[in-house]
């Protein structure tokens, strides 16, 4: 069936082979499988040099925190903001790896991307217009995640605004989205994953700790998603999730578990 598409750029109409975005060499989209780790937020020196030291172990090649969060509630921890993305940047160098954090506000994108190798937009961003719209007048890679209850047209559309403000590096991300069960904090739609793939060229990334919020269904809806062709994972991991300062800690890895999910992810990356 041919659905009509009110996006353009990021249609795969109109770019009909897979964007490749090269972050120093690392490779995302296209066959390759990229592995972004870490924790929820960062928190201090210590934490983030430790969690990034494991991830790289691992096998990873991105470490993610965000300095500044997003949280439902005022009193809720905030991140410890421009700090923290210094911290972070250090953790990256000395590791590494590639850094991703998020960003809410379009006064914010220049430091950020003075800090970090990608620009994270959240769920409750994705239709933050003005701070797309100045994303797009950046190079900085983004990974852009889907809204909660965005449908694939209205994400794409998202992805649209900072493509046509002039900046190709955009990545997709299936985090989950509202339905009526409860059990999991979000459904993950793994559909996402080949749907993204077969409408536009961009990456597409899968965020199983925000799109299940329990540790125990990370493991298989990350080899799930791999087995449905996304181009990465964003994953959750914490040195100590039982005192991790936001609530994310009971969806975050344990050190352990995050490598052995490498392990196995290599093995089914060659198989799809
Ligand atoms: C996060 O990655 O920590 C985050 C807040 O994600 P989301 O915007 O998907 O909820
Ligand atoms: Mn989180």
């Amino acid at each position: 069936i041919k659905i009509s598409k009110s996006y353009k750029l990021a249609s795969r109409d109109f770019h009909p082979d897979d964007t490749i975005i090269d972050i120093k060499g690392v490779k995302i989209g296209g066959d390759n499988l990229v592995i972004m780790g870490g924790p929820c937020a960062v928190e201090s020196p210590e934490q983030i040099d430790e969690i990034a030291r494991l991830v790289k172990a691992a096998g990873g090649q991105v470490l993610r925190g965000g300095a500044f969060k997003p949280r439902t509630g005022p009193y809720s921890f905030q991140g410890v903001g421009v700090e923290g993305l210094k911290m972070m940047a250090e953790a990256g160098k000395k590791h590494g790896l590639l850094t991703i954090t998020e960003v809410m506000t379009p006064e914010y994108v220049d430091v950020c991307a003075e800090y970090a190798d990608i620009l994270q937009v959240g769920t409750r961003n994705m239709q933050n217009f003005d701070l797309l719209r100045k994303l797009g007048t950046i190079q900085t890679p983004v990974l852009l995640k889907r809204g909660f209850s965005a449908t694939y047209d209205e994400f794409l559309n998202a992805a649209e605004y900072i493509l046509a403000g002039g900046n190709p590096n955009v990545m997709l991300c299936e985090r989950g989205i509202r339905t009526f069960e409860q059990y999991t904090r979000n459904t993950l739609d793994l559909t996402a994953i080949p749907v993204l793939q077969d409408l536009s060229h961009l990456p597409v990334i899968s965020d199983p700790s925000h799109g299940t919020g329990r540790r125990e269904l990370v493991e298989p809806m990350s080899k799930a998603s791999v087995a449905a062709g996304a181009n990465g994972l964003i994953v959750e991991m914490h040195t100590d999730p039982d005192n991790s300062m936001t609530g994310d800690g009971v969806q975050s890895l344990f050190p352990d578990q995050f490598a052995a999910l490498l392990k196995d992810l290599e093995k089914l990356a060659e198989l799809v």
